[in-house]
């Protein structure tokens, strides 16, 4: 007899641990046993687990009022989108559950400003290694054999360019191209940053061009770097961006930020979403962005980023047989591995440090933004422990 399919669709390849409780940057199991989490749900928990404020702010809506869809006005969701526009570049921001429903939303508000603006353009570049989600749309957007084989036919728009291929740019990026979409730190693609001088390189081309400037800044964004928005370094901002995963610190949901003039053809009946902008998502997302903006936040993540990175260079001293070199951005850092990068997440996962694998053969370290100084020094002692068996 055929076993029976099993009752989770089997798309992941998940660990055997299971969490019952989080305490910050901790994640503990049904008997107790502590795992220190250097994962952030994938940099979702920028505030780690559980934080106080978060806790409130939901159970306090949750009393109140859950979801009354956008037929009415949504005090939660105007005070975030208030607050976003007054930190960032946008003048506006329509409300997702997820990253790739941002990317959904930033793809056709490209392509209803050229709808809008005389001579359509349809053609969006993208890069190598670009991850921005699993619809049909971004798994097109991103365009790798390992997420397109099997779900064709794609959507035709998308020119994925090389990372770093300067010349395949400036030959792609003409006056027939629509917008250009891009991680300012790849992610799943192996912490790879966007040197400053290449986005503003790219901002220049784009204004010459007219093309939109659309960045993905869903792993990437929400104080991560140690600015709000990695771009934010480059000193250049982009037309349209998508922020997901820790503006909700856990509670899902996303968000496309826009220029006016980006966002110029998103008129009453274009787009919507059910959930999107529900009142529990949106009172978490508030309180995020009001700690992370908070005086003193972003340069306590710089210096905290600083300790481990000086650890991890350390490490990679130590262990060049294992290690190769440490890459990325304030606490989205990259461990580019010698050894199989699964090995190194095993070892480290037996001594209760959690850390996600990333393509390119590289480990992900992307610890709550609230992470201490203790518990980096805790986590570096068990990755040295990790590589030394090894
Ligand atoms: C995770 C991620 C997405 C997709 O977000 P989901 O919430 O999983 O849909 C898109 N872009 C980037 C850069 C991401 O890291």
């Amino acid at each position: 007899m055929n076993a029976p399919f099993p009752p989770i669709l089997p798309t992941y390849n998940r660990s055997d641990l299971r969490f019952v409780r989080g305490e910050g940057t901790w994640l503990i199991e049904e008997d107790g046993t502590r795992h220190l989490d250097l994962t952030s749900g994938i940099a979702v928990n920028a505030l780690g687990h559980a934080h106080p404020d978060l806790v409130r702010v939901l159970t306090e809506q949750a009393q109140a009022l859950w979801h009354v869809s956008n037929l009415y006005r949504i005090p939660a969701q105007e005070r975030l989108a208030d607050l976003l526009v007054e930190h960032t570049f946008a003048d506006t921001a329509f409300f997702t559950n997820s990253g790739t429903e941002a990317a959904e939303l930033a793809i056709k508000m490209v392509r209803k400003y050229w709808h809008d603006h005389g001579t359509p353009r349809e053609t969006i570049l993208t890069f190598e290694g670009a991850f921005h989600g699993r619809s049909t749309g971004a798994i097109a957007a991103a365009g790798s054999e390992k997420m397109t084989r099997g779900f064709g036919p794609l959507m035709p728009c998308f020119h994925t360019l090389a990372w770093g291929d300067h010349n395949a740019l400036h030959a792609a990026l003409d006056e027939s191209v629509a917008a250009v979409m891009i991680e300012p730190v790849q992610g799943e693609g192996g912490i790879r940053p966007l040197p400053a001088q290449c986005l503003q390189g790219l901002r220049d081309l784009c204004d010459r061009t007219g093309a939109l400037l659309v960045l993905d800044e869903v792993q990437c964004g929400m104080g991560r770097t140690g600015r709000l928005f990695a771009h934010e370094w480059a000193g250049v901002t982009p037309d349209i961006m998508m922020v997901a995963k820790g503006i909700g610190g856990g509670f899902p949901l996303g968000a496309v930020l826009a220029t006016a003039k980006a966002a110029s053809g998103m008129t009453a009946g274009t787009h919507g979403s059910t959930y999107g902008g529900n009142p529990l998502a949106c009172v978490v997302g508030a309180k995020v962005v009001e700690i992370v903006t908070q005086q003193g936040f972003l340069d306590a993540v710089s210096c905290k980023a600083g300790q481990l990175r000086q650890g991890l260079e350390s490490l990679v001293a130590t262990y060049p047989e294992v290690f190769e070199e440490v890459r990325g951005m304030g606490l989205m850092l990259g461990l580019k591995c010698r050894k199989p990068n699964a090995d190194i997440v095993r070892a480290a996962q037996a001594h209760q440090l959690l850390t996600v694998p990333a393509a390119d053969n590289v480990v992900r370290l992307l610890p709550p933004l609230t992470i201490t100084g203790e518990e980096i020094a805790e986590a570096l002692a068990r990755l040295d422990k990790a590589a030394n068996s090894l």
